[in-house]
């Protein structure tokens, strides 16, 4: 990539707000360059493509009736912004500097962007629990999204792990496909929203194991069958067999790069003005997980997408390109 080249919008993130941002910026002839991402020596496991690489069949993603797997889907992504000529990728951007206009950013290979405008779609990463067995049933049992993996464990037993609005929501969810839910939380208190608290503590289907923590996961050729658990009053563990494992623990935004220059929320989600993906930085837009703690779904994630390559083409336009 030639240095003097300015780029009208670089794209830094590939899950399917980035691939999304890339075709619309792309058929709208902004050439768009794309950093899919890869993993770091923090997140080894990091790939391009964000969380539906490590996902198995996505069944509510309109348009694949049959359901088509996380992969599969990403790959259909990445070859339709190639179809219109987007450059992509497969690294980092170490570096963004954003007081400089047009804004100058370094990937990890060493290229460095001058780029009129930013689309930002790093994603979040899912919190896990880091016991034992979990990298093991990982999609085969343990899992970080009730939505998307739920309906596999129709009249099943399964767990969630966590005391926040998610574990809620999830289990809350959960509890109308599965044949039980036993929700797992370390303290003998909720940290979720009262509403919600009330919604999981009044559901017949869920019950509670107050003060405890998951040890391991277990299981066999097939799958997960339990998890033990362990009381951490009395420091007693028991076996307790399960089909599913819902770990609920949050999620943390991929904005390391970010720090201090953008405006996040509480929870360092990227902050948009609402109704829009602009950030506080005219020129700068964010789409998809990136700045979105409550939805997280790739459709929307997508929607986004759409939205920050639409605000980027007019940002550009009404700045005289
Ligand atoms: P959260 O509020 O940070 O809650 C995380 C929960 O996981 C906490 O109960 C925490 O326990 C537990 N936890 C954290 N690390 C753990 C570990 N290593 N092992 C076991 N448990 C662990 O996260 P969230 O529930 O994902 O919610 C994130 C944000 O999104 C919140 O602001 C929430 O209100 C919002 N949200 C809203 C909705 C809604 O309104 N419909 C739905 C989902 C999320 P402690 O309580 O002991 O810290």
């Amino acid at each position: 990539m030639s240095q003097d080249k300015i780029q009208k919008v670089t794209i830094i993130g590939s899950g399917p707000a980035g691939y999304t941002a890339a075709i619309y910026a792309a058929r709208a002839n902004l050439e768009p360059v794309v950093f899919a991402g890869g993993p770091t020596l923090e997140h080894p496991q990091r790939v391009p493509g964000g969380q539906l690489m490590v996902t198995t069949d996505v069944e509510n993603y309109p348009g694949f009736p049959e359901a088509i797997t996380g992969p599969e889907l990403m790959e259909r992504f990445q070859k339709q912004a190639e179809r219109f000529n987007t450059v992509i990728h497969m690294e980092n951007i170490t570096k963004v500097d954003f007081s400089q206009r047009p804004f100058l950013l370094e990937s990890e290979s060493g290229i460095q962007v001058r780029s009129e405008t930013v689309i930002i779609s790093t994603g979040a990463t899912a919190k896990w629990l880091g016991v034992k067995g979990e990298d093991t049933y990982k999609n085969r049992g343990v899992s970080a999204c009730a939505t998307c993996d739920g309906a596999f464990y129709k009249k099943q037993d399964v767990l969630v792990v966590g005391g926040g609005d998610t574990a809620m929501e999830e289990a809350t969810y959960l509890a109308k496909i599965v044949n039980h839910v036993t929700l797992i939380h370390r303290r003998d208190s909720l940290r979720a929203s009262k509403v919600m608290q009330e919604r999981a503590l009044n559901n017949p289907k869920i019950s509670f194991m107050w003060n405890s923590a998951v040890e391991e996961v277990v299981g066999n050729a097939k799958g997960m069958t339990g998890a033990v658990v362990r009381n951490l009053k009395t420091g007693d563990s028991q076996l307790v067999n399960a089909q599913g494992l819902f770990v609920a623990i949050g999620h943390t935004p991929n904005t390391e790069l970010f720090q201090g220059i953008l405006e996040t929320h509480q929870g360092g989600y990227l902050k948009t003005i609402p109704g829009s993906t602009r950030t506080n930085i005219e020129g700068v837009f964010a789409c998809g997980d990136v700045q979105d703690s409550y939805y997280r779904q790739a459709i929307t994630a997508a929607g986004t997408g759409c939205m920050a390559a639409i605000d980027a083409e007019r940002w550009l336009i009404e700045h005289g390109e």
